[in-house]
């Protein structure tokens, strides 16, 4: 009897370890196959307006049809990155649904009040963590809804709590705000970099308002050399982001970039800036180089729009010839 106790006793530690291998690339899986399509884009939203996934072992990702944010449950408590107006009340009913720890730590993402102003609705014993210039930014701002953090750091920053690791960095240069950061968790194999991209959908109007556009058209292959990641968090759109989203964007920007300098060098252009030329006086340069840059942008954003990337990607069309616009500035005037 002992003995069929122990053999059943053995099959059920083989059984529950084989089930929690299962579980971690069943998740995963299933969030590749269903919440990360475009099926899934267009699939409405419950009607609470919100909906959650798990996207890693302990990890969920909440989202209404353009926020999304996500939290870690770790062995002592909850880990919220991101506090969005827009989500953070959500958020707070979501981990109650799924836990009863307390949340103990909210790290703010940049300064910007769509991605900080929910920071306020999480209980004061939560550690609030902001990279150093982030929190003098809300210190300018002094905004009740963005609380001063209790924690600050540069270049780098670890936090570890209940068996979670959440590394920070500071890549030293932004592609977005006046302050960005990566964070990045190991286990789960999630990267969050919050603004950098629209995950199945073209870039957002000046490539997401870039503070530093060149760093920003790096960055791509910068962050997939670096992070070994199955997903990545970008605070917008209803799907999380997968590793294949960032190839492809990083696939557009390359094609962007071919465009351009086809378009610059091509004959078209240059018969253009010959009229522009007849169009102002000698004392118009103004007005010819905003024509030269305006004749450039509309062409390549006529030739993208013509592509196939039209079928790759949700509404190309949109912000096309302002993307060109911030690409020739920064590519043909700027770069040295
Ligand atoms: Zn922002």
């Amino acid at each position: 009897m002992k003995i069929i106790k122990f053999a059943f006793f053995c099959l059920l530690l083989f059984s529950v370890t084989v089930f929690a291998q299962e579980t971690d690339e069943q998740i995963k899986s299933e969030v590749l196959a269903k919440y990360s399509t475009r099926d899934y884009v267009f699939t409405p939203l419950p009607d609470r307006g919100y909906n959650y996934f798990k996207v890693a072992k302990d990890t969920y990702f909440v989202h209404n049809d353009f926020d999304n944010m996500v939290f870690f449950v770790t062995k002592k408590g909850v880990v919220v990155v991101d506090p969005k107006p827009a989500l953070s009340q959500t958020v707070i009913e979501v981990i109650k649904e799924v836990t009863d720890k307390p949340i103990t730590h909210v790290v703010y993402s940049h300064h910007h009040r769509d991605h900080s102003q929910g920071a306020y609705l999480f209980p004061e014993s939560a550690e609030l963590i902001a990279h150093k210039k982030v929190a003098e930014f809300m210190a300018i701002a002094n905004d009740p809804m963005r609380p001063a953090p209790d924690v600050t750091w540069t270049d780098t920053f670890t936090l570890t709590t209940g068996g979670f690791t959440l590394e920070m960095k500071d890549l030293g240069r932004n592609w977005h705000s006046q302050q960005d950061v990566i964070m990045y968790a190991p286990k789960q194999k999630i990267l969050i970099a919050i603004d950098m991209f629209h995950p199945d959908a073209a870039p957002w109007i000046h490539f997401g308002e870039s503070s530093d556009p060149m760093f920003a058209f790096g960055l791509p292959d910068l962050l997939m050399n670096t992070y070994d990641f199955d997903f990545v968090v970008v605070g917008h759109e209803k799907i999380i982001g997968t590793k294949a989203h960032m190839e492809k964007y990083n696939a557009l920007l390359v094609d962007m970039k071919n465009i351009l300098i086809e378009v610059v060098k091509s004959p078209v252009y240059q018969v253009l800036g010959e009229q522009t030329d007849k169009r102002f006086a000698e004392f118009e340069v103004h007005y010819k180089y905003k024509a030269g840059i305006t004749s450039a942008m509309n062409l390549c954003a006529q030739k993208l729009i013509e592509s196939d990337w039209s079928k790759k990607l949700r509404n190309i069309e949109l912000n096309a010839a302002e993307n060109f616009q911030t690409m020739f500035m920064h590519i043909i005037v700027l770069d040295p």
